[in-house]
């Protein structure tokens, strides 16, 4: 085993970030500016690796964050759409006014990734080690302080750090070495999608998903005036999608109600598909000397797009939770409380609706209240977009005012439907 970047004293680094993708390079981006000392590894050798199971989606609350790390200029410049979300149902579309609606940002993984890896590299600061896969932990009584990496050749190089921060991904071998245990919570639909080119949906740029009740499918408009289509159907359906996968995901969408027209539809890249989306919660986002940022702390059902947004996110409330720390004005532990608080208290009530989504069970009478009176009404239709993007969070945003405004509009329907003029294509509960 070598030692590498001794720069004497009792760490070589102030910051060891395992995994370079979006959580990674983030936290070495806002760690860097800090002027940490930052060695930031991955286990992929090419600069240009990027994550290919992804609808990327990023929701509008993560650009402040995007912004911040200096991202979005290019990232439009590469051909990002800036958009948000209509969303059929069966009692028409919810589409929020675009003064209140959340505003997104989509470009496709192969694209977003290696520019969030080079910014992270022209970091002053942050030392950018590829094709090293981390091994084990180092330890120094019950706190981590460091990580074995291995090559490609087969050796090993230790890196200490007074923090190593696991950004690994949903398999997340760091929270695994460290002993932080994971909670794992159904998911009881599957994906496939791919990129299409000479699909021109209604409503472009802004991105569209169904409510299907129970399945789910999306239409997002991409860089290269590309379009993903993605389907998300019940387990019921999996047979279909086994047997030809391509032509189950275009028959699906072709079923869509108002959905885009596929005649000249011609796929662009490899249709990807995944079958196990289930959500997976670590026990405890830190330990002694360690935190975990993005879905190595926090993977949930990519159906509300979120997971892209939750890792910058989560880096920048590690790196502002723990900055005082790094100057050595308090101790250690201080800041990742205050990350594990931070994280808690953005992400519990969200995660909360996200998970019960993923039950894949049927809209409950209440629910479908909701859903229908959100296609009527701008305010409600609003507060809908609020909960499923996250920019606000589901207890505040729904009361007072939109319980009121939802059983008004339950009110308007029936008396519609008494008086023989009924607008709803579907009862209310
Ligand atoms: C089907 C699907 C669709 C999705 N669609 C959306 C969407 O529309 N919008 C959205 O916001 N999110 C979406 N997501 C979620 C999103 O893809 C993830 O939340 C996001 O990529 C998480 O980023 P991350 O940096 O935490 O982890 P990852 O992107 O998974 O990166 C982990 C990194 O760690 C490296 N690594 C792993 N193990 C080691 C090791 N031992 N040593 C060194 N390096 C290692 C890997 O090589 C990788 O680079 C989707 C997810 C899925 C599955």
């Amino acid at each position: 085993v070598r030692r590498i970047g001794a720069i004497g004293g009792e760490y070589d680094y102030d910051v060891v970030i395992v995994g370079a993708s979006l959580a990674g390079c983030a936290a070495a981006i806002f760690f860097g500016r800090q002027g940490a000392r930052v060695a930031l590894v991955d286990k992929q050798p090419d600069p240009r690796a990027f994550k290919r199971i992804c609808t990327h989606f990023i929701q509008g609350p993560t650009i402040p964050t995007i912004e911040r790390l200096g991202l979005l200029e290019p990232m439009l410049a590469a051909g990002a759409v800036r958009s948000h979300l209509r969303s059929w149902t069966a009692w028409g579309w919810i589409d929020p006014p675009a003064e209140s609606a959340s505003r997104g940002v989509n470009l496709r993984r192969e694209q977003l990734d290696p520019i969030v890896r080079e910014a992270a590299a022209a970091t002053p600061g942050v030392e950018l080690a590829l094709g090293r896969s981390a091994q084990a932990l180092l330890r120094e009584g019950s706190a981590v302080c460091g990580v074995v990496t291995r090559n490609t050749a087969g050796e090993e190089t230790e890196l200490r750090g007074r923090l190593v921060v696991g950004a690994d991904g949903r398999g997340s071998q760091i929270a695994a070495l460290a002993g932080i245990g994971v909670k794992t919570l159904p998911n009881n639909r599957f994906i496939y999608a791919a990129h299409y080119e000479g699909v021109r949906p209604a409503g472009a740029p802004d991105g569209a998903i169904w409510i299907l009740d129970p399945s789910w499918a999306a239409v997002f408009p991409t860089d290269g005036d590309l379009v993903l289509l993605a389907a998300m159907p019940t387990k019921e359906r999996l047979p279909e999608f086994r047997h030809d996968p391509e032509a189950a995901l275009l028959s699906f969408m072709a079923e869509l109600p108002e959905g885009p027209s596929l005649r000249e539809a011609r796929r662009v890249g490899p249709l990807v598909g995944k079958l196990e989306l289930e959500n997976r919660v670590r026990k405890k986002p830190t330990a002694p000397g360690l935190a975990l940022v993005g879905d190595a702390a926090l993977a949930t059902d990519p159906l509300f797009g979120v997971g892209c947004g939750w890792a910058f996110r989560s880096a920048e409330w590690l790196a502002d939770s723990v900055a005082a720390a790094m100057r050595g004005e308090e101790a250690l532990g201080r800041g990742l409380t205050r990350y594990r608080r931070r994280r808690a208290s953005e992400l519990r009530g969200h995660a909360m609706v996200i998970h019960t989504n993923s039950l894949a069970r049927r809209l409950k009478a209440p629910e479908r209240m909701v859903v229908a009176a959100a296609t009527r009404n701008p305010k409600v239709a609003t507060a809908v977009d609020k909960v499923v993007t996250g920019s606000g969070k589901p207890v505040r945003t729904f009361g007072p005012a939109i319980p009121r405004a939802i059983a008004a509009s339950a009110r308007q329907a029936l008396s519609r439907r008494h008086s023989g003029g009924g607008a709803s294509r579907r009862s209310l509960t």
